[in-house]
């Protein structure tokens, strides 16, 4: 889809050139530009109050030092991020990753995307994102603590309960929220919901641990019921990763009676004919902290290929990218439209290249963009937030039934914002204007 409007032309011109060399984050505002092009005509005061100009520069991204020492007394520096994309909504809210991929373009096009995602939930939070090039494989859990102290000890003086809440992304889980949380209570004195993902027994919520990977099925179950009046119900599903947005999306897919057939790490995939024995998995990922090719030696009739790609030319009914960014390219893509595959909906954020989005929609595929099908756990991360607020806890099935009602009702926003602006199907689309809307409405009213 190339841009006809001058005024986006303009923006995304200023967007390249003030953001050369960060090739994602151009990525994810282009896709976002493209998708807005009907609001824009429809709306001149967006051009007037240069509401997109505005939308694309996050209104603070914070860049520091983190030192830290290891275990045999080595000292170590790695780079932490935070970016606060946009507040006109709400505190800012978004993960924080620890991969050694992280760099500036990789938080700032996760916290752009996670400014409409959020917006999707209906919840009151605004977008942001951060993080660090850490890599915390093969560290000990001793390793953990002092990084996530040290990183602490920066962050501390940028977030808060009603300023920016941070949550867990790739290599951030349970452990490292803990370590997080404890470091900012030391430092502030303070006991508040600043974190969502925290342990149960210091204000986490019921849920939150599954919610991403469950409100994914939430919204695939109700993408095929209403557009292809199925279910998952016996599909053949694969899904990428084994972390946790895999394994829940894998656990909750089976509840709905589909058969997993494929999960993956870094490194390689199994392939389980059989179905994929959740257990297993979560002993090898959780329990052991391992690799997914153990899998192969405690499951009868299971395979290991070295390599991610090749797990997309597996043949399904459903395929369910739960890894990272830009892991289904056009040639993969291709590989899954001529296996048949009848959908797609991305657990991880921006999974698919520009290049594999156009094959799936020439295709035919359907295909729910990361935005709508993964705004689970940030929109159980803002129930974790109400709790704190309020100082109470849900049960599992409060915070599960506001879940899949927040999946559904995502969906059918999605839907009807692609059909109301002449884009019938796209989810794509829909999922960018219904975000964006909400945004740009409150921006015109706050003034610039
Ligand atoms: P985890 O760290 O729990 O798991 C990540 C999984 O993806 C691991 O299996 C990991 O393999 C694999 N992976 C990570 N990086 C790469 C890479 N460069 N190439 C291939 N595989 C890779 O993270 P999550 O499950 O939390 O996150 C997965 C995705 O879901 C991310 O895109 C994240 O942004 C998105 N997401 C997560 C949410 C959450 O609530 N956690 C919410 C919304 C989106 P390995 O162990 O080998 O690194």
């Amino acid at each position: 889809m190339a841009l006809k409007n001058q005024y986006l032309i303009d923006v995304l011109e200023t967007v390249k050139k003030r953001n050369a060399g960060e090739p994602e984050f151009i990525q994810a505002v282009t896709e976002v530009l493209e998708s807005l092009e009907p609001v824009v005509e429809k709306r001149p005061e967006l051009e007037k109050e240069n509401i997109i100009g505005r939308m694309v520069e996050p209104e603070r991204m914070v860049m520091f030092r983190v030192p830290w020492v290891a275990d045999d007394g080595s000292v170590h520096v790695n780079r932490g991020f935070r970016c606060q994309f946009n507040s006109a909504i709400g505190p800012y809210k978004g993960g924080l990753r620890l991969h050694p991929s992280v760099n500036a373009s990789i938080i700032k096009f996760l916290g752009f995307e996670q400014c409409f995602k959020n917006s999707l939930t209906t919840l009151p939070i605004g977008g942001g994102k951060g993080g660090s090039d850490f890599d915390p494989k093969g560290k000990s859990d001793r390793e953990i603590m002092r990084f996530c102290q040290s990183f602490m000890t920066e962050l501390y003086r940028h977030i808060g309960p009603d300023t920016d809440v941070p949550a867990g992304d790739i290599g951030v889980g349970g452990r490292e929220i803990g370590y997080l949380f404890g470091q900012y209570k030391k430092i502030r004195n303070e006991f508040t919901g600043v974190l969502t993902g925290k342990g149960l027994t210091y204000g986490g919520s019921l849920a939150r641990t599954e919610a991403t990977g469950y409100g994914l099925l939430y919204f695939t179950e109700e993408m095929l019921n209403v557009m292809k009046k199925d279910s998952v119900k016996d599909k053949t599903i694969v899904i990428s990763g084994s972390g946790n947005v895999a394994i829940y999306a894998t656990q909750k897919a089976q509840q709905l009676g589909g058969k997993v057939v494929a999960l993956s790490d870094s490194n390689g995939y199994i392939y389980d004919p059989n179905g994929v024995n959740l257990d297993v998995v979560r002993q090898i990922k959780e329990v052991e902290r391992g690799r997914i090719k153990e899998y192969v030696g405690r499951v009868e009739g299971a395979t290991y290929t070295e390599g991610c790609k090749g797990i997309w030319t597996i043949p399904c009914d459903i395929a369910l990218p739960c890894a990272t960014q830009n892991e289904i390219d056009g040639e993969s893509a291709a590989i899954l439209v001529k296996n048949g595959v009848m959908a797609v909906c991305e657990g991880a954020n921006m999974p698919s290249t520009p290049e594999a989005i156009e094959t799936y929609l020439k295709g035919g595929v359907l295909y729910g963009p990361a935005k709508a099908a993964n705004a689970g756990g940030v929109a159980t991360s803002g129930l974790e937030m109400s709790q704190n607020s309020a100082r109470l806890s849900w049960t599992f099935e409060e915070v599960d039934a506001k879940l899949k009602g927040i999946m559904v009702n995502i969906f059918h926003s999605a839907y009807n914002a692609a059909e109301e602006y002449g884009f019938a199907g796209n989810l794509m689309v829909g999922a960018n204007i219904a975000g964006f809307v909400k945004i740009a409405d409150a921006m015109l009213a706050q003034g610039v």
